[in-house]
């Protein structure tokens, strides 16, 4: 076992400097050393979720960016020294035909998270990159494109491509017409991508205060949900919405804005939901989901990513502050993605 140092859950809110374990290298495994991690709205979930009596501990975080340190015997895809970028899946069975078709997210045998899972081969709790050290198999390490920002380029590996899969599945391109509901981690880089795919893209928060910000990240318009009027006037209009609201909500207004065979993407709340069958007839609109991506579509989002110059909108904060940055995100108050920066692990 090699040791390294993390942020371990005590609680729901709280979160204690601790050693860690990694794994010995495997002939196909690279240690990272992560530089940046960004929070991710399910880092709450999973804390406000997990049983303080388990006997895996809790170390949250699965997007992040650093520095191949060490490569196992078979590993040709790297060396020490590359910048790696590392998602929410860290392996699946590989041969499946979700994994054959390039979905290892929807791995047949479920794929591995990156942390609160199961490792594959021996059984163990995986556990995140809250924490200077990350030992992963090679397959599921992308190398970082030169020109993104280590620390804006983390949160792409969750947020990121969680909203890219449906955009481009869905076919969103030129002259399509996007709504994006909340604007947070997920909704504002759902919003940069679809704008860079050429889509009339439209913001739909809770209120209009994020109105110049929407403007800025290239949308043409927000509309505020809980302007009865104003979402009214934008009935049937958007060929497909991209629902990143974290918080249980009633999806009827949202599918009231999908034009005539368009689509809702649910991607934000994924407990159960009520749908009025005739919310879906009026219009043959469709209810889709989606979550993480597989590693053609994750690759090729970097590379997107690299090309137009996108990534997130980040706070950086020490690690030492996460407790403060999982709270301001619980409040909603980040712009757009904190990021926390390892270094002072060492
Ligand atoms: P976030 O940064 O907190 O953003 C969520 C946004 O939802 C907020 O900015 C807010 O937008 C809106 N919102 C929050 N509470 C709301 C409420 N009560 N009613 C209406 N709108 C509300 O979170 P995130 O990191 O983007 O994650 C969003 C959700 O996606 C989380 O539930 C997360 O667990 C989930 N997620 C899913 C996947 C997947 O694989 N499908 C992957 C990652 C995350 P406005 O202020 O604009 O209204
Ligand atoms: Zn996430």
């Amino acid at each position: 076992m090699r040791t390294t140092t993390g942020w371990r859950a005590t609680g729901p809110t709280t979160l204690r400097r601790t050693p860690l374990e990694r794994r010995d290298l495997r002939a196909d495994d690279i240690a990272v050393r992560v530089d940046y991690c960004g929070v991710c709205h399910s880092d709450l979930h999973a804390l406000r979720d997990h049983d303080r009596h388990a006997e895996a501990p809790l170390v949250p975080g699965h997007e992040f960016t650093g520095v191949v340190t060490e490569t196992g015997p078979a590993v040709t895809a790297f060396s020490a020294g590359d910048r790696v970028a590392v998602g929410n899946i860290v392996d699946s069975c590989g041969v499946c035909a979700m994994c054959e078709a390039g979905q290892e997210n929807f791995c047949h045998s479920f794929p591995t998270l990156t942390y609160g899972g199961t490792d594959r081969r021996d059984g163990s709790a995986t556990l995140g990159g809250y924490s200077r050290e990350y030992v992963v198999r090679d397959a599921f390490a992308y190398p970082l494109p030169a020109g993104l920002d280590p620390a804006a380029a983390a949160p792409l590996l969750c947020a990121g491509v969680t909203v890219w899969e449906p955009l481009r599945s869905l076919g969103v391109g030129p002259g399509s017409r996007v709504a994006v509901a909340g604007l947070g981690g997920l909704g504002h880089l759902a919003v940069k991508m679809a704008v860079a795919l050429g889509a009339t893209t439209t913001v739909v928060s809770r209120t209009r205060d994020k109105y110049e910000d929407a403007r800025r990240l290239g949308a043409h318009d927000l509309i505020a949900s809980t302007d009865a009027g104003q979402m009214a006037a934008a009935r049937d209009t958007f060929d497909v919405v991209v629902d990143t609201v974290s918080a249980p909500h009633d999806l009827a207004p949202y599918l009231k804005l999908v034009a005539m065979d368009g689509t809702l993407s649910l991607l934000g709340y994924l407990g159960p939901v009520t749908v009025e069958a005739m919310d879906l007839l009026v219009g043959r609109k469709k209810l889709s989901s989606a979550g993480s991506a597989g590693r053609p579509a994750t690759a090729g989002m970097l590379r997107f990513c690299a090309d137009h110059g996108i990534t997130a909108d980040v706070e950086v904060l020490p690690s030492a502050q996460v407790e403060t940055a999982l709270d301001r995100l619980r409040r909603n108050d980040v712009r757009y993605r904190f990021v926390l920066d390892m270094s002072d692990l060492d």
